[in-house]
């Protein structure tokens, strides 16, 4: 990780968001920097090996990462939202996240059996976000080649809980 020092440079941390006592690690200053963004695909897209059908980025922020990415990599993009923003059938997970629950949702039809399919968020947490993620793509019959993230907060265990899951996580930077 010590690898991606420039990267890190260019996140920013604010403290106490969303609530009083949380460093918010914040990558839209990483997302202004032309060549700051071009280095985090890049090193993102080094991590890959094998062939990826599927980007499946969760809202928001992960949407602008994982958008490059599949370009980069010459796949597709599927967008997991918050429930009730997509406009066909769709199937949900309920998942706890950092600071609450929520639930996440894509298209019924998204995702073809088989598809090898590669998550992609901005930060790795507890895990919770991606593994709903996960639940996802495997009710849908996807085939999950992994999961990648800018930043891994690796006291928190999500990387371990995605592991146990059968899940391989690579990130640039704890
Ligand atoms: P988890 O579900 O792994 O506990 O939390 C990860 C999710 O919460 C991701 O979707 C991520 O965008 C968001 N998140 C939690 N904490 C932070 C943070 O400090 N910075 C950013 N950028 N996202 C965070």
């Amino acid at each position: 990780t010590s690898a991606h020092d420039d990267l890190r440079a260019l996140v920013r941390t604010i403290p106490d968001f969303p609530k009083s006592g949380i460093k918010f690690r914040d990558i839209t200053t990483l997302l202004l920097d032309p060549a700051g963004f071009a280095r985090t695909i890049d090193a993102l897209a080094t991590t890959v090996e094998g062939p990826v059908d599927l980007v499946a980025a969760v809202e928001a922020r992960g949407f602008a990462i994982g958008g490059a990415l599949a370009v980069k990599l010459g796949a597709g993009l599927l967008l997991i939202r918050k429930d009730g923003k997509l406009p066909g059938a769709t199937i949900a997970e309920d998942y706890a996240l950092e600071y609450g629950t929520d639930r996440l949702a894509m298209h019924v039809d998204a995702c073809a059996p088989g598809a090898k399919v590669l998550i992609v968020d901005d930060l790795l947490a507890t895990g919770g976000t991606a593994l709903a993620a996960a639940r996802l793509i495997r009710r849908a019959g996807g085939e999950l080649v992994g999961a990648r993230f800018v930043i891994d907060l690796p006291e928190l265990g999500g990387s371990e809980a995605l592991s146990d899951a059968g899940i391989g996580v690579a990130s640039l930077m704890n």
